[in-house]
């Protein structure tokens, strides 16, 4: 079996921790072995069964009725905001949420809505202020949606307690509103909280899980909610683009992450943890208390410059401000690697 490089970056001569995402990582031999062999069919009719069994298999894990796979976390955000709102409508939504800042104004190109930041400090909206944000009135645009998003990502990868989550559903339900997540990472959440995924899925309507993060599937994210939503679900898919066919030689792979991936991630922690303990120590600014689960965001003077110099040493992190890098955590970071990193990084 062969594995890819992991970079094709040519100033990078050997890349000894990548650590710019919990994307980067390459599909396992387990993974190739079951994308070699996997059932598929067409899955625009519903017949692929590598497919059907890993939207069931989240739907179960999600406490859901029904799930539908698509190519991106992106794409079933965007599905689940064109699934419940209409056009003219509000989405009430942690300030620094990946739906509004980084989906490229999908929400208003796709489905003509616009966001209402509520303020998040650590990624949790509190239940008053989500209250706060939800208009009725028929001078304003009024809210046609609520979406979280746990863990937290420009936050820090921050978990959402549960009994805020319990919160902004007694909200949602008093003002007669959906309630989505967008769980890219919730699988961490549940891994922070140690409780099953289901005890975070069940306040919401619809959940977005993202299988390409930190389980480490090549490609992929399943939307999850009732039946009937699926349905509706499928038509907004299609319309996207993300009609998929043969999509069971990706399914396969995902089902392998999904499997396996979860009693991971918990190592991805413990290794954040001594990440950011090391950041600081070396003189680093880093809020400890927002390192909750696989993500370090560290305060770093000229971070382009200090990124770019430490790509050359083979660690890869990205820059996302002029004095903040990202790094993130993942099953291919060994502690072997994130020794060989720690001592680039605090050279
Ligand atoms: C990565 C991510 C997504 C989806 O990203 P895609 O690249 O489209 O799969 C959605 N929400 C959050 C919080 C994310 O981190």
């Amino acid at each position: 079996m062969t594995t890819r490089p992991k970079t094709s970056d040519p100033v990078t001569p050997r890349v000894i921790a990548d650590l710019r995402s919990d994307t980067v990582t390459t599909p396992t031999p387990e993974m190739r072995d079951a994308m070699a062999h996997a059932a598929v069919g067409d899955d625009v009719y519903g017949e692929d069964p590598s497919v059907n069994e890993l939207q069931a298999e989240v739907a179960r894990l999600c406490g859901m009725e029904a799930g539908l796979y698509m190519p991106s976390g992106t794409m079933t955000n965007q599905v689940a905001i064109a699934l419940h709102t209409r056009r003219g409508e509000e989405v009430v939504c942690a300030e620094g949420s990946h739906i509004y800042e980084w989906e490229l104004g999908m929400m208003a190109a796709f489905s003509g809505v616009v966001p209402r930041f509520v303020p998040a400090p650590l990624g949790v909206p509190a239940p008053e202020e989500v209250r706060a944000a939800v208009r009725h009135s028929v001078h304003q645009s009024p809210t046609g949606l609520i979406s979280l998003e746990n863990t937290h990502n420009k936050a820090g990868g921050t978990v959402i307690p549960l009994e805020v989550l319990a919160g902004i559903r007694a909200v949602a339900d008093a003002e007669g509103l959906p309630l989505h997540l967008d769980g890219a990472r919730v699988f961490n959440a549940a891994a922070a909280l140690s409780v099953p995924l289901s005890e975070i899925t069940r306040h919401f309507h619809t959940v977005s899980v993202c299988l390409s993060k930190g389980l480490g599937a090549p490609v992929g994210s399943v939307l999850v909610g009732r039946a009937e939503h699926m349905r509706q679900a499928h038509r907004y898919r299609k319309m996207m683009g993300g009609g998929m066919r043969q999509a069971g030689v990706l399914a396969a792979a995902a089902l392998v992450a999904l499997r396996g991936g979860p009693a991971r991630l918990a190592g991805d922690h413990r290794r954040a943890r001594v990440l950011a303990e090391a950041l600081v120590n070396a003189g680093y600014d880093v809020n400890l208390a927002a390192v909750q689960t696989n993500i370090v965001y560290a305060t770093i003077p000229d971070a382009a410059a200090r990124s770019a110099a430490w790509a050359r040493s083979g660690v890869l992190a990205n820059a996302l401000g002029p004095d903040s890098v990202r790094f993130v955590l993942h099953h291919q970071i060994g502690d072997e690697a994130l020794e060989g990193a720690l001592r680039v990084l605090t050279a």
